[in-house]
């Protein structure tokens, strides 16, 4: 798993909406602080300079301790597409809610 800085090291990042969901499923620990990480769901905000993308309702797997929010692999790289997409667009800011599936792009 990757965390925003990981994925993004160059921008800044605010923490949104922290999804708060409990659950006993998961068992990870925060490689960071070595708290227990509970899967939940956030707010992702990418500053890109020339433009904000905002990405709501993003899986995130969040550490209970210090709240640092990790991504698996397939999320970090549709957020990467996200980035991309907007970043091609040249949009000033795009608001969007993280694709449930996103198999068929259609544009
Ligand atoms: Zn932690």
């Amino acid at each position: 798993m990757k965390s925003l800085k990981e994925l993004f090291p160059p921008l800044l990042f605010a923490g949104g909406d922290k999804g708060g969901v409990a659950c006993d499923k998961s068992t990870a620990t925060c490689p960071l602080c070595g708290g227990r990480i509970a899967p939940g769901s956030t707010t992702v905000t990418v500053d890109l300079k020339s433009g904000l993308l905002i990405v709501r309702d993003v899986p995130a797997e969040v550490c209970r301790m210090c709240g640092e929010e990790w991504f698996i692999e397939d999320v970090s790289r549709t957020l990467e597409e996200l980035t991309a997409e907007t970043r091609a667009k040249g949009a000033q800011m795009e608001v969007l809610s993280y694709p449930k599936r996103k198999a068929a792009a259609a544009s």
